[in-house]
Parts: C-alpha cells; sequence; structure tokens
C-alpha cells in the first residue's frame, strides 16, 4: 500500500495492530488488534473501509444482541469541573 499521511504528508506508513474505540452516542466498544496504517512521522492511524465496515457490523450485532460480548470493563466518568 502506497499512499501518505494526509496530515503531515510523510510517506512512511506502517501495518500496525492496535485497539481501537469504536463510539456510538454514549455507547463505546473497544477492539484489539485492529489492523491499520499508522504513519511513523505524525502517529495517525489509517483503517479502511472493510475494517471499519466489520467494527459496525460487530456494533450491530452486540446492540440485537446477536453477539455476546466477550469481556467488559468498568470505566470511570469524571466532569473536569468537579476535580479542578
Ligand atoms: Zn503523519
Amino acid at each position: 500500500m502506497n499512499k501518505s499521511c494526509i496530515f503531515c504528508g510523510n510517506k512512511n506508513l506502517t501495518e500496525k495492530k492496535v485497539q481501537y474505540i469504536y463510539k456510538h452516542n454514549t455507547e463505546y466498544i473497544i477492539v484489539n488488534d485492529v489492523p491499520c496504517l499508522e504513519c511513523d512521522f505524525c502517529g495517525e492511524q489509517y483503517f479502511n473501509g472493510d475494517t471499519m465496515e466489520k467494527i459496525e457490523k460487530l456494533y450491530h450485532d452486540i446492540s440485537n444482541n446477536k453477539r455476546n460480548i466477550q469481556r467488559k470493563i468498568e470505566v470511570p466518568i469524571e466532569d473536569y469541573s468537579a476535580f479542578s
């Protein structure tokens, strides 16, 4: 794959597997080991359309109860004004 980073113009992008956080309104899914191309210079990550479609489908399967969730974590949520 040869493309350059649209943010910094760097041409060195490396294939990596990263953690992707899918967000839909107030719902989140953390997906590990998602393939992407990462810019060696600025770290911007590029995911292809096929990968995004699969994650969309995962979201719909989970929200329609067609798929059991592998595991869950509890995430603390705070308002910045409450502690600053
Ligand atoms: Zn870049």
